[in-house]
């Protein structure tokens, strides 16, 4: 039997963020973990998938140099697949042997092993008992798989594979099955590096059917139509069909019945609360229908009084830094102190597919079904003169803000929206006055123009909108 001040099972972001600001707290903790400590965000998502939308970019670029008065006197540039996943693999290296340090730093005590909940609330790991003040479990997800998408690893993937590949070339054809932010993700990729790319969506919408505001998300579908993703929305995918060199993918949709053969299918339809055996009823941690660990969002604390949940394993929007805010909350609550619960609806949302697409708050949707009277105003990218000089003028700034009053949702696609959407996360979340923001001075040349240009136009003036 070991004591500390906190347990934390699962070291994926929720997990390592929990055990990190605990320990600066200067709590004794411990973190168990059955991998290698980062989780899904370090080795089979994010980061990774991050590394290979880079390396589309690259290409991307290369393939445009002559534009930008660069020739190539070899030619045309060719994808390099095994490099691109080398690099991809040498930055998750360096990032988990940098989480391991710092761990090891702020003497968090990493547990080797599988983790199960004890009926008293403890945790057991290979017959030893680790028990903390508060328990934090972080047990992430898992992708969704169904029958008749048997999932091989090989030629059925899912982004666990995608984002460790060790192919020697990138297959010819590939049916992505699901348009979220995994498919949508992919397909981007994939299309960029020259593979003929099927994208089948259950949905009315082809590209994130739920999520964005349709303005934003439109331009992202057109632009991926434009450079060759095959979108087909209201797909109805049968069971896949392996044969010699490939796998055959009957759809049906709309317009009638398809059978594509592809070379690979990637499988991206969604991910499951990874909460089986893990002790959860033993301890008395309810869960819901869908294997969410229930939770009272204001604490994370569970239906278990000292035992708290956090990331991909509750209901929560699945996003690596939600679960840090999460942590921190959990944290702060074993620390006795009033945590500051997450404001679920102001969260910042990125897709990191070209182009990116960004966004916080509500949609025009939302806003006017939760019954405000509001008043938008959009600004393309197309006018911008930093997204003509990249290149990149495909997008738009789009802002909803209620009647002469605070900004409601941040809505952005094109060139770098992952970065510059935390302006309108900054707008949103203080709630800010459209006409505030808009007298700040954006300098000039910038993307980030677009957005002083969008809140300007809410005064009734503009300069260039
Ligand atoms: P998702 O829920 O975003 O998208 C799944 C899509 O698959 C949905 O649009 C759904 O309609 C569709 N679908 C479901 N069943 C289908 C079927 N049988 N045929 C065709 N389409 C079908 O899920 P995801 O893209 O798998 O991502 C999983 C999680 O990972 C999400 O929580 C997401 O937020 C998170 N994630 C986030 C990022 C990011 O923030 N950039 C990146 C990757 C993943």
């Amino acid at each position: 039997m070991s004591d500390y001040d906190v347990v934390v099972l699962g070291g994926g972001p929720g997990g390592y963020a929990a055990a990190l600001y605990a320990a600066s707290a200067g709590l004794s903790v411990a973190l168990v973990e059955k991998e290698k400590v980062g989780g899904t965000c370090l080795h089979r998502g994010c980061i990774p998938a991050k590394s290979l939308l880079h390396a589309a970019e690259v290409f991307r670029t290369v393939n445009h140099a002559a534009e930008h008065g660069v020739r190539l006197p070899e030619g045309k540039p060719e994808p390099d697949w095994p490099a691109a996943n080398r690099r991809r693999a040498g930055i998750v290296g360096q990032l988990h042997k940098g989480l391991s340090g710092l761990l090891k730093r702020r003497k968090v005590t990493v547990v080797d092993g599988w983790g199960r909940l004890t009926a008293d609330g403890a945790v057991s790991v290979d017959g030893d008992t680790l028990r903390g003040r508060g328990t934090i479990v972080c047990a992430g997800s898992v992708p969704r798989a169904i029958p008749g998408m048997d999932v091989d690893g090989e030629r059925v993937i899912t982004s666990d594979h995608a984002t460790n590949s060790e192919a020697d070339r990138l297959p010819e054809r590939i049916a992505v099955i699901g348009g979220g932010v995994i498919g949508s993700e992919f397909a981007s990729v994939y299309t960029d590096m020259g593979v003929s790319t099927t994208l089948l969506e259950a949905m009315q919408h082809g590209v994130l059917p739920i999520g964005p505001d349709r303005d934003v998300a439109d331009v992202l579908a057109r632009s991926l139509k434009r450079r060759g993703t095959d979108v087909h929305a209201e797909a109805r995918v049968g069971a896949l069909e392996r044969t010699g060199s490939g796998v055959l993918v009957p759809f049906e949709t709309p317009k009638g019945s398809e059978k594509i053969e592809v070379e690979q299918v990637l499988v991206s339809i969604g991910r499951l609360p990874a909460t089986k055996d893990i002790g959860a009823d033993e301890a008395g941690v309810r869960i819901d229908g869908r294997g969410f660990i229930e939770v009272d969002t204001t604490t994370m604390e569970t239906s278990r009084p000292g035992v708290y949940a956090v990331g991909d394993c509750v209901a929560t929007p699945g996003l690596a830094h939600v679960a840090y805010a999460e942590a921190v909350v959990a944290v702060d609550r074993i620390l006795g102190e009033q945590p500051v619960p997450v404001d679920y609806g102001k969260v910042p949302w990125v897709v990191y597919t070209h182009p990116e697409v960004a966004w916080t708050g509500m949609t025009e949707a939302e806003a006017r079904e939760a019954g405000y009277e509001v008043e938008v105003h959009k600004h393309s990218m197309a006018g911008n003169g930093r997204a003509m000089i990249l290149g990149e003028t495909d997008g738009l700034v789009k802002i909803v803000a209620q009647k002469d009053g605070p900004v409601l949702g941040f809505h952005m696609v094109g060139p770098w929206a992952s970065e510059l959407m935390h302006e309108g996360y900054l707008a949103v979340n203080w709630e800010a006055l459209p006409s505030d923001v808009g007298r700040l001075i954006h300098a000039h040349p910038s993307l980030s123009e677009a957005i002083g240009e969008t809140m300007i136009t809410f005064s009734g003036r503009s300069l260039h909108g």
